[in-house]
This record gives structure tokens, sequence and C-alpha cells, in this order.
């Protein structure tokens, strides 16, 4: 059979992309904070009303940042989940911290808020909500069990970008928030990022800290005539070209948005035969959360064989997925961390999940062939039982 291959991912381009990364070379701004990351930094203020916006490489960096921001030391504890990417881990570990892992809730796979407080102890620093697949964590909860502990929030964003709580962008909830532009994600620059800034007293720091922990930013502003060593920080721009290409996504970002949400869409109708027939169980997206279309993702039937479902769906050039090697049983996560409580959801989430193909202008008709072969397939798994 000759079939189109159906790529995981496809990184979309707006097509204004090289023409930006020309207009910055013929400027002669390659390094970082030129008018492209500028134009960057306003729109995410103007998107996500917070205090500063500022680009870094990764969102992994954002989060290093974060962890530097809050003054994490050696013995300090992190909440977060084990259903999660390793930067949220690493970025607290590298400063000597503890990541203290909490299950998550079986309907969004976010951080369980009702087993948050338990987890704290005289340690305890900060809380890392993960809004997974876009789907916002319960920031309410969350935030009250922080101001009653006295604990900063940071919101790994990496995949919340255009997405909502109760009409708050992500990102901009907690006191620190970290996106990802990283080419599976949503908006786009290759490798990059972003750290919101919500807590107005960190924004001074947060610009120090990315710039090597010089004053570099107010010199460049003149507001000192010389740059200095002020504290512990590192490189954490991006070039001035990642900003122009990623300027370049930014002005279609509610464009891709909106052409994601269709294709998520028509997984989902067509996906409510299989749920009704206990073969898969769908993403659950609770009202308040406007979600961007991340990702799509189901949940298999226990007894069907993940391993020869995705064999099935290469078979017919599909490329299917599945992710979170749970941090808590890692070997990573056993040397730096801790689990807190039961991890049977996660456990249970990261043995059943599977990712589907998703990406701007993939077609009804790609998508009913990933269905009719993901269908046949958990059939035949599922036979006799
Ligand atoms: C992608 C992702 C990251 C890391 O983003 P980078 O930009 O690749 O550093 C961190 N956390 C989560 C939840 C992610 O999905």
């Amino acid at each position: 059979m000759n079939e189109d291959k159906i790529e995981f991912n496809r990184p979309y381009m707006t097509g204004k992309e090289l023409g930006y990364i020309a207009e910055a070379k013929f400027g002669n701004m390659l390094a970082g904070d030129g008018p492209f990351t500028k134009r960057c930094h306003r729109w995410l203020e103007e998107t996500s009303h917070v205090k500063t916006a500022l680009l870094t490489h990764s969102c992994t960096a954002a989060l290093e940042m974060a962890a530097l921001l809050l003054d994490i030391k050696p013995g300090d504890e992190v909440i977060m989940p084990s259903f999660t990417f390793v930067s949220t881990a690493n970025a607290f570990v590298l400063r000597g911290a503890v990541p203290v892992f909490v299950d998550i809730r079986p309907d969004t796979l976010n951080l369980d808020e009702r087993l948050v407080e338990a987890a704290i102890t005289p340690q305890t620093r900060a809380i890392v909500p993960v809004h997974y697949a876009g789907v916002a964590c319960e920031m309410d909860s969350l935030l009250a069990i922080a101001d009653r502990h006295g604990l900063m929030v940071v919101e790994d964003a990496a995949q919340g970008v255009m997405a909502t709580y109760k009409g708050r962008v992500l990102g901009s909830i907690g006191d620190l928030g970290a996106y990802s532009f990283h080419e599976t994600k949503n908006v786009i620059s290759g490798e990059g990022g972003a750290l919101l800034v919500n807590e107005g007293g960190l924004s001074a720091r947060a610009e120090i800290i990315r710039e090597k922990g010089t004053d570099r930013s107010r010199f460049f502003r003149g507001q000192v005539d010389k740059y200095t060593w002020q504290e512990v920080g590192s490189s954490f721009l991006p070039g001035e070209l990642t900003a122009a290409f990623l300027w370049a996504q930014f002005e279609q970002a509610t464009m891709i948005t909106q052409a994601r949400l269709a294709a998520w869409n028509y997984y989902h109708e067509q996906l409510e035969v299989l749920e009704t027939e206990g073969l898969v169980r769908r993403p659950i997206v609770p009202e308040e959360c406007g979600h961007n279309a991340h990702m799509y993702y189901i949940l298999i039937h226990p007894d069907a064989n993940r391993q020869n479902i995705i064999e099935a769906l290469k078979a017919r050039s599909i490329s299917a997925v599945f992710h979170y090697v749970p941090l808590h049983s890692s070997p990573g996560g056993l040397k730096y961390g801790r689990a807190h409580g039961s991890m049977n959801v996660t456990d249970d989430v990261a043995s059943r999940i599977i990712r589907l193909p998703m990406w701007v202008n993939i077609s009804n008709e790609q998508q009913s062939r990933v269905i009719d072969v993901l269908s046949a397939s958990l059939k035949h798994e599922v036979a006799g039982l």
C-alpha cells in the first residue's frame, strides 16, 4: 500500500518567518534583545497582562530562571506532578532542591490539588503546576493553598500558550510562568521559551539573572553608565534571529490555535463511539478551561497492548507516540526526588496513554485514517474479553 505518511507533528510555518529573519540580519541585530525580541515581549505582556515577559532560549531555561529567582536552596522542597517533562524537576534539582511528586487528577491528568496540602513540610518553598495538554490546573485551589502556607507558584505552562483558566491566560496566574516555543509546541521558534513575571517585585532581578547576572539591560536603557556583575545568573536569552521567527508565529497565534482546535474537535467527535464502547477514554476539559488543542491523547482500555497498537498505526505510516515515563520511578527521580503518597493515577495513565498526530492543517481524511486503524487495532486487541 502506498499511503502518505502521517507524522506525529508537522511544525507549522506562517510564511513570514524567513522575511523577518532577513530583516533582523540586514538590521545587523543578531544578538539578543533587539527589536524583534522587544516586540515579542510587548505581545506577551499585552496578551497575558503580566508585568514583565522575557524571552528565553527554552522553557527549560525559563524554569531554571524561576528557581534562581525564588532563591531555591539545597534541601528546599518543590511540589510538582510526576507526570511531566524532566525540566520541571531538573530546574529545581540544579539548585539542590528536592522535587516532591504528588499524584495527578484522573480527569485532566494535572496535579491533584486535593493532595497537595498533605505534601507540604517546613522545607516546602514552591508549587509547580503543569498545565498538561494546555488544559489548566485547578489554579484557584492551588493559589489558596500557596497563600495559606506562604509558598510561591511557578506555572509550567510549556504547553499552555493561548490557553485560559476562568478567562485568565495560563502562565500569568501564579507568581511566575514558563512557556515553551519548541517545535513540538503550538507556537514555535525551533527552540525557545519565555518567563512571565507576575509578581512585580521579581521583574528587576529577572532581567539581571537572564543577562549573566549583570545589569546590562539597565545599561542599554541608559539607566546606569556601566554594567557590572550583580548576582548569580546565566545567559538565558535567545538570539534575535529566533525572536524574528517567533514574531511571525505570534502574529498568527490566534489562527494557529483555531486550526488546532478544529482538528481536536474532529478527533473528539469521531472518537465518541470508541469511548461508548469502552475502548478508549477521551480527554476531559473542565468548563472553566479554555484549552489550546496542544495535543489529542486517548487512554486505551487497560487490557489492550499499547505497543501493538502503536505498531499497527506505524504499519499504516501513522506515527503515534506515548510519553512521560513518570519521574518518581525514573533513575533521576529516585535519586533526587521523592513521591508523596500513592502514584496510582500517574502509573495508570502513563501505561495507557497514546498521543495522536496533531498539527495545523491535518486533514479530516488523515484523521479518519488514524481513527480507522486505531479502532480496528483496539477491537482486535480487546476481542474476546
Ligand atoms: C516541552 C516542555 C518543557 C520543556 O520545554 P523546552 O522549551 O523544550 O525546554 C517543559 N515542561 C513541559 C510540561 C513541556 O511540555
